[in-house]
Order: C-alpha cells, then structure tokens, then sequence
C-alpha cells in the first residue's frame, strides 16, 4: 500500500480552529463484509481491529458527562462490531440521537436479518453508502452484487418507514464519485437519484449526501499508482472555497478511534495525525470538551477535499 501522507503534509492549507462540539463520531472499528476500492478506511472482512469493552464504556461516560446530543457510528461497517446492538440500544435510553453510517449489504447477511428492525425500533438515522444509481457503477466500485443487495436493503428499510414522508425515521443516501473527479451538484443529483429509484424499485429516502473522495489510504494509494495523485491534488487546490472553511466538519466533531484516542476528524485518523498534533494522543477517558474549546485543527493536503468545489462533509455539500 502506497502512503499519501508525507506528500499531503507538505501541502499548506489555511489555519481553522475547533468550534462547540456537536457531534461525536465514533469509529468502532475496521472490519467490514465489503472491500471498496475508494475506501479511505482500509476496511474489509480480514480487519480485527475492534473498540473494547473498556473503551466503549469510556466513549459512554464522555458523551454522559459532556452532554453530547449526537453520535456518528462507523468502521468498518459499525453494525458488524460484537457490542453494536447494545451500544445503540444505551445510547437511545440516554436520548442521544444515533446516526448509523451503513453499507446497506450488511442488512442481508447472514446473522444480521433482525438488524434493520433493531436500527427502526431505536430510532437510529441511517446514512447509507449508495455511489450511483446505476449498477454497474455501484458493483465496480464497492463490489460484484452489491447494487443487488443495495436496492433489497433499501426496500427493507422503506417497509419499515425509513424515508417516509410521515415518518420519524430518517434515511439518507450519500453519494461519492467513481475517482479522482470533484463531486456534481448535490441538488441537481438528488433529484436525479430520487426519480430514478422510485421509478425503477418504489424506493425513496430523505436525503442525498454528495462526499468528495479523500486521497488517504486505499484510495491514496489507487491514486499514487495510478500517476493520478497530483493532478487530482491540483484539481481539489484550483477548487478551493474560503467560504467552506466555515463549516468543515472537524470545527463541530470529534472523532474517536477504536482504542479511544482522539482527532478532528475520520481522516486524520486513518493518517495518524492526532489531536494535539503531537505524537502524545488524547484519549477519551481523560479529557474533557473545554480543553478542546477553540483550538488549533491538525490540517494538511487532504483537507482540500473538504474545502474544493461545494464543499464536502458527513453531511454533504457544505454551501
Ligand atoms: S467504504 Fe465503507 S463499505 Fe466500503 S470497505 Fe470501506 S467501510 Fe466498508
Ligand atoms: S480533512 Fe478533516 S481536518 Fe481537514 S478540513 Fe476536512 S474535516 Fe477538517
């Protein structure tokens, strides 16, 4: 595998700091029943890595004695962690609202048929992976079958009153691009999205998510084999909006990792950036939110994808 990082941080890239925290994503861990080539995770069936008991139970009394309102919950695929059904279960007790950033396949495997009755039943929003609506697309990025199962999944979930008008259970979809291009306008594509799949499966959800792909791990390393790195750094650079710097998602969340340390943001993560931006890490069970309050965010090349074009986040399109 092909590291990006040393070439990403000798990229500047304009100085943010932390902002309130209202979010706390939690990455439970890197094993995953798919291996997409544009994952920024590493994730896939053979990963072991997996949040202990201990560390949850940490993660816990963080959001309890923070008052953190929302938790993000990924991987890996979050669902196929041990203690996944018990997390959001205690997690919907304490009122926070849990959003589950799911694969869609991982609702028809073997062992998970009750799983998107447990999401319904807990009130967990579901953003789901969905790069195209077309299935070719879908099967050469994330795998032969999976546009199959995708659609299946979601059909499920609309039965269950995900992404129904009258209903409180929230489904949104995200798309990201097929490689090393800015993403289309996120309006424009979800309306697309929206009348493709209800006419062609009956299907409807609430929102589209367009995420920009970011050039660390595997798809760093597809880039940097593919001599696509730095025209593709170029095309994120020339893209650049100030404007976007207001509402980049480290500014609001926190990201914790399987063993409980701390960063800005996913990415940072999956490069080993941490926190502080020293190599001493923060852990979760020993800081609190006010050492956090306006400080300095770890940036480097990468953060372009963030900033270029309409912006990208968790949440999509930032303007
Ligand atoms: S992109 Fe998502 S579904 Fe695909 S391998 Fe990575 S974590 Fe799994
Ligand atoms: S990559 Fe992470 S640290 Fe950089 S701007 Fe995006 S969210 Fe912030």
């Amino acid at each position: 595998m092909l590291d990006t990082l040393p070439l990403l941080k000798a990229i500047s890239f304009p100085g943010i700091r932390r902002k309130q925290l209202d979010i706390l994503q939690i990455n439970l861990g890197y094993r995953c029943n798919q291996q997409c080539q544009h994952c920024h995770v590493n994730a896939g069936p053979k990963r072991t890595e997996a949040m202990t008991a201990e560390v949850l139970t940490d993660t816990l009394r963080f959001i309890k004695n923070n008052g953190i309102k929302t938790v993000d919950l990924t991987g890996g695929a979050p669902e196929m962690h041990p203690e996944f059904l018990s997390l959001i279960k205690q997690l919907n007790a304490m009122q926070v609202h849990i959003i589950d950033r799911c694969n869609l396949t991982i609702l028809n495997e073997p062992g998970y048929e009750s799983l998107a009755e447990t999401l319904a039943e807990n009130c967990v929003e579901i953003v789901a992976s969905m790069p195209c609506y077309m299935e070719e697309n879908v099967d050469k990025q994330r795998g032969s079958g999976v546009f199959k199962s995708s659609i299946d999944a979601l059909q499920k979930l609309n039965q269950l009153g995900y992404g129904q008008p009258d209903s409180s259970l929230t489904l949104n979809l995200v798309y990201n691009p097929q490689g090393a291009v800015l993403v289309p306008s996120q309006e424009m594509l979800e309306t697309d999205y929206k009348k493709f799949l209800d006419e062609q499966f009956g299907i409807i959800f609430n929102e589209l998510f367009t995420i920009t792909n970011v050039p660390v791990k595997r798809f760093g390393s597809l880039l940097l084999s593919r001599q696509e790195f730095h025209p593709y750094m170029k095309l994120l650079q020339q893209s650049h909006s100030d404007a976007n710097l207001e509402g980049v998602m480290c500014r609001y969340q926190l990201s914790v990792d399987w063993q409980g340390y701390l960063y800005d943001c996913d990415f940072n993560q999956m490069l080993g950036l941490p926190l502080t931006g020293t190599t001493e890490k923060l852990h979760i069970s020993n800081v609190s939110l006010a050492e956090l309050d306006k400080k300095d965010i770890i940036v480097a090349g990468h953060c372009y994808a963030c900033t270029a074009g309409q912006g990208s986040s968790c949440g999509g399109a930032l303007s």
